[in-house]
């Protein structure tokens, strides 16, 4: 049996623009664990608790300790089904954008050369004094614990937008106009408790966009969407390509 109904499929086809927008569960899948799912606690410190400006000021070496933790994962982790078919998507057609919340860089490693990494990307960090932006394997700062700036030896801090934090305002203009133009936005693994992802998907409804959410679980965004698909997205997302492009192979 098909997941997508006719007339969805071929909005899909035929689609100037879609939009896919991800969040920590398509990762959920590579073995890098969500904020709030099983495996988010970290010596059972809690994600907001340590994503701050706050908690950096106040001890950096446990905020490094968590992030030298967490970016280990993400270079052991290898990109999942999820991953490979919105690269292979982008590759295929102009039309298909990515914005992700993740930090983890395995969309980019999965093929996704154009992307928006609204949330930064734990692989990079920037001074807390001067404007360097440093990558941490390429310049030879992957080390554990504190790090320092390459340029003025002040402290260095990772390159993701903490909770409270402003988001980077070219990103967020490109997102806005990415949604806005786009006949179909495809949510997929974001508990829609962050509010600038939230509002860009409901930014793309109001515009007219279909809404299509891969999620086994329901969320506030849950009752705006055209179609919910309850499952992971590494099995859904493999399924909806068939339907899009029953003539191609999945390699
Ligand atoms: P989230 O709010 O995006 O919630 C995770 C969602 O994914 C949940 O709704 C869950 O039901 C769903 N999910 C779980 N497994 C799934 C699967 N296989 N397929 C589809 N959906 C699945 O994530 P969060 O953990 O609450 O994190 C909030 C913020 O923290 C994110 O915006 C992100 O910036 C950051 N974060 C990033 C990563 C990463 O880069 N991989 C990991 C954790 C947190
Ligand atoms: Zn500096």
């Amino acid at each position: 049996m098909n997941l997508l109904p006719q007339d969805s499929l071929e909005l899909i086809q035929n689609a100037p623009s879609i939009v896919f927008l991800t969040g920590a569960g398509i990762s959920s899948e590579s073995g890098i664990p969500t904020f709030r799912g099983e495996g988010g606690l970290w010596k059972n410190f809690r994600a907001e608790d340590l994503a701050t400006p706050e908690a950096f000021q106040k001890n950096p070496k446990l905020v490094w300790e968590w992030y030298d933790w967490r970016r280990e994962i993400c270079q052991k982790a290898k990109p999942n089904l999820g991953h490979l078919i919105i690269a292979k998507w982008q590759k295929k057609s102009s039309s298909v954008h990515l914005i992700t919340q993740n930090v983890d860089g395995l969309h980019p490693r999965a093929g996704s050369e154009t992307l928006i990494e609204l949330h930064g990307n734990i692989f990079r960090v920037r001074c807390t004094n001067c404007t360097s932006i440093f990558h941490l394997e390429k310049d030879g700062l992957d080390h554990p614990g504190l790090k320092f700036c390459k340029e003025c030896d002040s402290l260095l801090r990772p390159d993701i937008v903490w909770f409270g934090e402003e988001y980077n305002q070219n990103l967020l203009t490109k997102s806005w106009e990415l949604c806005k133009q786009s006949q179909v936005v495809i949510l997929i693994g974001t508990s829609a408790n962050v509010s600038v992802p939230t509002n860009l998907a409901q930014t793309a409804i109001r515009n007219g966009a279909i809404g299509i959410e891969i999620n086994p679980e329901e969320t506030n965004l849950t009752p705006s969407m055209k179609h919910h698909f309850d499952g992971k997205s590494g099995e859904v997302l493999p399924q909806i390509w068939k339907e899009v492009f029953p003539d191609e192979t999945m390699e």
